[in-house]
């Protein structure tokens, strides 16, 4: 009579076995590190309390919104020279005083610079995903500043998309991780987010040192619209993490308009303050030549 089962099984090697273990290893880490506190992420620094995202309240504190003047356009530092409101009683970079811009405005709130560029790439590129409610806190108070420029009575928030491939790889998309978070502190009535009007038709090479003619090449056919049906005679803001050279955004806000959208607003957790350093090494007109060409 054969002996039961057990004994058998227990002699074969379980060939899943490493997997199964590397499974619950890492779900006890996961959780681990959601009960007990770590060490700050930014600055080493011991976190004293248990939170969901591991950063001190020091380095938090330490992010700020940008201050002093900038362009009433794209957003981008002003010289004082330049600081100058125009009839209108707007205030333009060289740039924009130069090329239309797709979209009405841009406002970010911080700079693209220590913490925050730290936090937002805990969140991008080390997945912690917590980090996008206090980003969105910030992405909030950007849009709070425009909020009254919206002449329609609903807005179609609409985040960046991802090309499909990298949305999976990441396993979600920052900017509207970040976007949603915003809309928790604002009026979700009047501010309505769709992430299926926008898409992302392929991925596109990173963006750095190429010229602005590059980019705009680089950027050609990335982004279409699902039923312009959706964004025609509507008014539209595009959320994204960074603004960098704005041609993510200004080709989201292009290809929308293209589908009818009367107008496109932009609004980001952080930019780069390129000007302001650039104007120190080079004249204004190698500024003008470099961005518009
Ligand atoms: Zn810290
Ligand atoms: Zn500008």
């Amino acid at each position: 009579m054969a002996v039961a089962g057990p004994s058998i099984v227990s002699r074969e090697p379980f060939p899943e076995r490493g997997l199964g273990q590397g499974w619950i290893q890492r779900a006890a880490e996961s959780v681990f590190s959601v009960l007990f506190p770590s060490d700050c992420r930014l600055c080493a620094a011991p976190l004293l309390n248990i939170s969901r995202l591991p950063v001190c309240p020091d380095c938090l504190e330490q992010i700020q919104a940008i201050r002093g003047k900038v362009c009433s356009v794209c957003g981008d530092r002003v010289l004082s020279s330049y600081a100058i409101d125009d009839a209108s009683g707007l205030r333009l970079c060289p740039v924009c005083r130069r090329v239309e811009r797709p979209f009405e405005r841009a406002v970010a709130y911080g700079s693209y610079d220590g913490g925050l560029r730290e936090l937002i790439h805990l969140l991008k590129f080390n997945g912690v995903r917590p980090a996008a409610g206090v980003l969105g806190r910030m992405l909030a108070e950007s849009i709070a500043a425009i909020d009254a420029s919206f002449e329609q009575a609903t807005v179609l928030v609409i985040p960046v998309p991802l090309f499909k491939g990298k949305r999976h790889q990441r396993g979600f998309n920052q900017a509207e991780s970040i976007a949603r978070a915003a809309l928790r502190h604002l009026d979700g009535e009047r501010l309505q987010l769709r992430n299926d009007i926008l898409l992302r038709m392929r991925d596109t090479h990173s963006q750095i040192g190429l010229t602005s003619h590059q980019r705009r090449e680089n950027m050609r056919g990335a982004f279409q619209v699902a039923g312009s049906a959706a964004v025609a005679g509507r008014e539209v803001l595009v959320v994204d993490d960074v603004y960098t050279t704005g041609t993510t955004v200004s080709e989201c806000a292009r290809v929308l308009r293209r589908a009818g959208a009367a107008r496109v607003w932009v609004a980001t957790v952080a930019r780069t303050m390129k000007l302001a350093s650039k104007y120190a090494e080079v004249g204004i007109d190698e500024v003008n030549v470099a961005e518009t060409a």
